[in-house]
């Protein structure tokens, strides 16, 4: 899975004298791109909620030319359709949403953006996993792409898409008919900033890339009492702490050394005093795997587990632990081999081998995963883009002191070389599909 088959020789053949007039192009747009990105950074939204940022998106694709641009796919989903003859269909996506994160950057154009959540409770909004950077990449690319029609043949399917990072986005658009509706892709890509790689170096992995991702809520009960008498009671707080250290075991000595897995108990909620035995502690788990047959064996063994530790603890059959796998399930992004070497290949071609990491898979997930699975016959990749400075980056590797991560109020990335990377990178990428 790790080795990446590059041809370069064939490929500089195929790219010659475009290699230089692309990159002019995108540098010569630079300045409108990413003046899209300060709006954008500064006008962040949240998931289910990108209103502005997808009405942008579609102005953005009706001014680089897509006449087919439509809104309102799944919620605020929005799909461009440049058709060019015979050829490979090719979607590329973008997701637009922010997190509720208060920026803290320091940046002249930090968000200051508040607002309710759907929990109605006042929060900060930030881009804090460079959501804005996908967005101005993707338009920067579609610019590209629709201004060099004359260099490749098949339909391009530009996709913005809603609500990532609540794992609801992808999955909404395919409900409302995507791959129906508008042309059935034979490829798709996208990319997503990496807060670890410097800005100007993009990473590539074959096979799984990211993780599948389950959200578990384990409700153990007891017999509530007071704390002088644990006698009387079936205490929840002991049994839910023999749990937590027992589920430690479905990964230690359930899982095949080689499949990676991660069962997290993020959350422990119970009591109220410190005299009290309560009746009910609250668990709440993440779970990481890549295979189905590890997500499977992680998941019924939780149930097993929760059950087997309050057996042992002498509680009746309908008190025994609730647990629950919520529905917001995010699959693992499989990178296809033929197209992921490929477009590794193209990425060295084009930048040279140093500024092309072969990256290692990781357990976040990403709901880009979706539009493979629902139809494994087309090829997929989702390549990273560093974003990181240069000079923060080599600093970083000398010092040892760890970068802010995704998600971080601190993630700022150096837009100049990461947008103009981004788009070069995903330029080369469809042309490389779709070029003649
Ligand atoms: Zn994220
Ligand atoms: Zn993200």
């Amino acid at each position: 899975m790790r080795l990446l088959v590059t041809s370069l020789a064939a490929m500089l053949v195929a790219m010659p004298a475009c290699a230089d007039s692309l990159r002019n192009a995108v540098l010569a747009d630079l300045p409108y791109v990413q003046s899209l990105y300060i709006e954008l950074h500064k006008a962040p939204e949240l998931s289910f909620h990108e209103t502005r940022s997808s009405a942008r998106m579609a102005e953005e694709l009706k001014k680089a030319g897509f006449t087919e641009v439509t809104t309102g796919v799944g919620g605020h989903g929005v799909v461009g359709v440049l058709r060019n003859g015979e050829g490979p269909t090719l979607l590329i996506r973008a997701d637009m949403d922010a997190l509720p994160v208060k920026e803290q950057t320091g940046l002249p154009y930090a968000s200051t953006v508040t607002t309710k959540d759907d929990s109605g409770a006042q929060v900060p909004v930030m881009h804090a996993c460079g959501h804005d950077i996908h967005m101005s990449a993707w338009v920067g690319a579609a610019r590209r792409l629709a201004a060099l029609k004359d260099q490749w043949k098949g339909t391009l399917v530009m996709v913005a898409q809603p609500a990532e990072e609540r794992g609801g986005g992808a999955k909404a658009m395919l409900d409302d008919g995507l791959y129906a509706r508008f042309p059935k892709p034979d490829h798709v890509i996208a990319l997503h900033v990496n807060a670890g790689l410097p800005a100007g170096s993009v990473g590539v992995h074959s096979g799984f890339a990211m993780a599948n991702v389950d959200s578990v809520d384990v409700t153990v009960r007891g017999i509530g009492g007071h704390g002088a008498y644990p006698q009387t009671t079936r205490d929840p707080v002991v049994l839910a702490a023999h749990i937590v250290t027992a589920l430690q075991t479905l990964v230690s000595r359930n899982t095949d050394p080689s499949e990676p897995a991660v069962v997290t108990v993020g959350s422990i909620h119970g009591g109220t005093k410190h005299n009290i035995i309560p009746d009910t502690v609250k668990l709440q788990l993440t779970v990481r795997s890549y295979t189905d047959e590890v997500r499977e064996n992680l998941l019924s063994g939780i149930k097993r587990v929760a059950e087997g530790e309050a057996i042992a603890f002498g509680l009746p059959q309908d008190l025994l632990p609730v647990v629950e796998v919520k529905d917001e399930y995010t699959p693992a992004v499989f990178n296809t081999e033929a197209q992921s070497a490929r477009l590794a290949g193209v990425f060295k071609a084009r930048f040279g081998e140093n500024r092309v990491v072969e990256t290692q898979p990781v357990m976040g997930g990403e709901d880009f995963a979706r539009y493979y699975r629902a139809d494994r016959s087309l090829e997929s990749t989702l390549f990273w883009l560093g974003a990181v400075k240069r000079a923060t980056w080599e600093e970083a590797q000398k010092s040892g002191k760890p970068l802010p991560s995704l998600h971080s109020p601190f993630f700022a990335p150096d837009p100049q070389p990461t947008l103009a990377t981004g788009i070069e990178a995903m330029t080369a990428a469809a042309l490389s599909v779709l070029g003649r």
